[in-house]
Parts: C-alpha cells; structure tokens; sequence
C-alpha cells in the first residue's frame, strides 16, 4: 500500500521537459520522459517508428503473443525480481515508455495497453504491477 501512497506524492510538479504538461513521476519528469532519460540517456530521444509501423500492418501481434513473445526471450517473470520492491516478481508489466502504447483488442483482455517490444516490459511483484498501473492510468491521457 505504501507504493500508491509513495506514488501520489510525486503527483504535485509538471513535468520538467519543456512543452510536457505530465505530472512529474521521479527526478523532475514525467514517466514518458523518464523511462527516456533512463533507457537511452536522452529524455527526449525518439523511438524509430517505421519498423514498429511495418510490424503493426501485418498479423497484429495480441497481447497474448507479445506476453508469450517476452517469456521466450527474457524468461518467466517469476525468474526476475520486482523492480520496485525486491521481491520475486510475478508478471511482466510494461513500462509506459512510448507515447501512444498499442490497444488490446483481444477477448478478455480489452483496453490493456500493451508494446510489441519485447524490451518495454519490466518484471514486477502483483502488488507493484498494481500499483505502478493505477499510477500510470492516472497519469496518463
Ligand atoms: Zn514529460
Ligand atoms: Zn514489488
């Protein structure tokens, strides 16, 4: 419970990043921002788009692929610990690092932002995985 707690009081300043109107997650930025700044050294470093358009023409990749798409190369989740809190983890959450995440249209899973990279998923406990998401949602438009 201490996460969401820990989370909302990080929810007062705008994001640094001139033209970002988020609420700051950590160190000033938002959460796009700062998955940026952590993941390639630059806040606002630019995904290349075309291979990620090209992939989403084709056979769409369901979030079920893409789930079984992470365990195939990074494992199980319950191989890694939670990145939040230390704990083993449980799941493979994604990390909200791209401005416009896919859409699950899939049965069951309807409305689940999810990314065809394997690598935007970070391993985390249930609890963390559920915090960080309400966080997120809540940050988010
Ligand atoms: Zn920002
Ligand atoms: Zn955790």
């Amino acid at each position: 419970m201490h996460y969401q707690r820990q989370y909302k009081a990080t929810r007062v300043d705008p994001c640094s990043i001139t033209g970002c109107d988020r609420t700051t997650f950590t160190k000033a930025m938002c959460v796009l921002h700062y998955n940026r700044m952590r993941e390639h050294g630059d806040p606002l470093y630019e995904r290349p788009r075309k291979h990620e358009r090209r992939e989403r023409r084709s056979v769409p990749v369901t979030y079920t692929t893409l789930h079984k798409r992470i365990r195939a190369q990074r494992g199980p989740a319950t191989d890694h610990l939670c990145v939040d809190c230390g704990a083993q983890a449980l799941e493979w959450s994604y990390s909200f690092n791209e401005e416009r995440p896919l859409i699950s249209a899939e049965r069951g899973r309807e409305g689940k932002p999810y990314s065809l990279d394997v690598q935007a998923y970070e391993a985390r406990c249930k609890a963390c995985h559920k915090a960080f998401d309400m966080f997120i949602t809540g940050n988010l438009r």
